[in-house]
């Protein structure tokens, strides 16, 4: 009911705005000049106002109008009937650092992901997060890139630097050390904390670590944003680990942000009922909770991460394959592999894939014998146990090995869709078609095909609300005096063409996409443009000294 009347007033304010700008127009009694007019398309404004008919005018970086036909002379006029206008959209957990990194400024325009209509991503996720992130802005500030960057501190990146490989708590000086490096990520501009607990080394941390360093993140205004330590039956369960994951916010006093929600492998299939539900009684509780999730039935991870037994990754990727070479261990490796490949849904649900996929830190590789074929039909072609052809694999990968693994339910995956909470991202990284497609496959599947979300619903939650979750300044929304991050698509031809086999096939239906006022995406085609920008967080004053 409260956001019944929060939408009201919204609307309310918008039509206020749209008759106040109408009206300097006309009392200016003369055209305005403006860069680009994008006249006639039905625009969706990123809140959760109805969409009308209507125009869009940009000038320099900015909006400069957002309402019934404008009054302006334009160098450009974009016409946009039949077309939806809307902000540009915000994926809120990306691997594309290949590509923002690349020596190849046609990368770094990161086309992947414009021509999703995509003009923000968020880096540092799953605990990879650098702190050294002032230098690390001014790298894509310097070299260019194509969208607008929002990094998180990781985790993962500082327990490695502390304390490397180890599976044990830090010491007091240790500790510390963290703490610092999170305030040093935190004042260089990062959004929050993220972590990876899923991931070795992180698993080995208790909670208790994880809460020290998300108080230094939350008192600089940061979010908590997590690949939670459990997503299926691994460890604690996908309970107790979200339990986990709200305890933190709470003793934390931050934020908490589940990247990726999922309920992973048919043991928890149904479970996305019982996470819903902690969730919600925690918001009505006043804890501030949120979510990504993706539109796909099958996640991406590394071999090893998905079928070897954490205690024995303890050490980093040589010592677990050292560990393969004792009989002794590599029985007790074995048995409990069996569990494991049973909560992915066996081999023929593994599909391996041609990038490295290892903590999220994914890198392009060349295509191996195995890429494109599902785990049961290499073993087959071997004539060995599936688990000993996944132990070659990553034998002769030094652990490096990617798959994509069918292990969601369609039902669970729409039940966190549609929670008010839940934002979209793609997780996208070499290997998996989610990078090149995941909010043309949401839109095409779950908008048009399935009806489980209307278009509204689809950019608010790919835009709005994610700008307001994060607090992302003048991004998000078309309002005039924003950044001019500004997407027109096609709502008929907006769909994906990658797929898991040709995971790396750009999408179709983005007519423009505009970063901060430059076409990024002009006549459906990536123009190579770098006028993206490092959006770094601010800190409350104080807090940074
Ligand atoms: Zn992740």
């Amino acid at each position: 009911m409260k956001s019944g009347m929060k939408s009201r007033q919204k609307s309310r304010m918008a039509v206020a705005l749209l008759l106040s700008s109408a009206l300097t127009g006309s009392a200016l009694g003369q055209a305005q000049q403006a860069d680009v007019l994008i006249t006639g398309g039905t625009i969706y404004d990123g809140s959760d106002a109805k969409p009308f008919t209507g125009d869009v005018t940009i000038t320099g970086d900015k909006i400069t109008y957002v309402g019934p036909k404008a009054n302006v002379t334009a160098k450009r006029t974009i016409n946009a009937r039949g077309m939806i206008v809307s902000p540009g959209l915000i994926d809120a957990h990306t691997h594309s650092d290949h590509f923002l990194e690349s020596p190849d400024k046609a990368l770094r325009a990161n086309p992947a992901w414009t021509m999703q209509g995509v003009s923000t991503v968020f880096l540092g996720i799953d605990g990879n997060g650098t702190p050294n992130l002032k230098d690390r802005f001014a790298k894509f500030s310097a070299n260019g890139i194509g969208t607008n960057v929002v990094s998180y501190v990781g985790f993962g990146a500082i327990r490695q630097a502390v304390i490397g490989e180890a599976a044990r708590a830090p010491t007091p000086a240790e500790l510390d050390k963290e703490k610092a490096l999170v305030v040093k990520g935190m004042c260089e501009g990062a959004i929050g904390l993220s972590a990876g607990l899923f991931y070795a080394p992180q698993n080995f941390a208790k909670t208790d670590e994880v809460i020290a360093l998300a108080k230094e993140a939350g008192r600089r205004g940061g979010i908590y944003d997590t690949h939670q330590r459990d997503e299926t039956s691994y460890s604690i369960g996908l309970i107790n680990s979200t339990k986990e994951v709200l305890q933190i916010g709470r003793e934390g006093g931050i934020p908490v942000h589940f990247s990726h929600i999922k309920a992973l492998g048919p043991v928890v299939w149904g479970k996305s009922a019982d996470v819903i539900k902690l969730i919600n009684e925690a918001r009505a509780s006043g804890q501030n909770v949120t979510a990504n999730h993706y539109p796909w039935l099958a996640s991406h991870t590394g071999l090893d991460a998905a079928l070897i037994p954490r205690w024995a990754s303890d050490g980093g990727d040589a010592a677990m394959i050292k560990r393969f070479d004792d009989p002794a261990l590599m029985k007790k490796i074995k048995a409990e592999m069996v569990e494991n490949l049973k909560r992915r849904g066996g081999a023929q649900a593994i599909l391996l894939t041609s990038g490295a996929a290892d903590g999220g830190t994914a890198k392009d590789a060349p295509a191996k014998p195995w890429t494109g074929k599902y785990l049961s039909d290499i073993a087959k072609e071997w004539k060995v146990d599936p688990l000993d052809a996944a132990i070659r694999i990553i034998r002769e990968t030094g652990g490096k090995a990617s798959i994509v693994s069918f292990n969601i339910s369609e039902p669970d995956l729409e039940n966190f869709m549609k929670q008010s909470w839940t934002v979209t991202s793609s997780d996208g990284g070499p290997g998996h078609p989610r990078e090149y497609a995941t909010f043309q496959t949401k839109y095409a599947v779950y908008v048009k095909q399935k009806h489980v979300i209307d278009t509204g619903f689809f950019i608010r939650h790919s835009s709005g609300l994610t700008a307001d979750i994060f607090k992302l300044d003048r991004r998000g929304y078309l309002r005039t005096g924003y950044f001019a991050d500004v997407l027109v698509f096609d709502p008929n031809r907006y769909v994906p063409k990658a797929d898991y086999v040709h995971p790396a096939v750009l999408s179709e239906g983005v007519q423009e996409l505009f970063v901060n006022g430059v076409a990024a995406v002009d006549n459906g085609k990536p123009t190579g443009a770098t006028a993206g920008r490092p959006l770094p967080h601010t800190p409350p004053a104080g807090t940074c000294n």
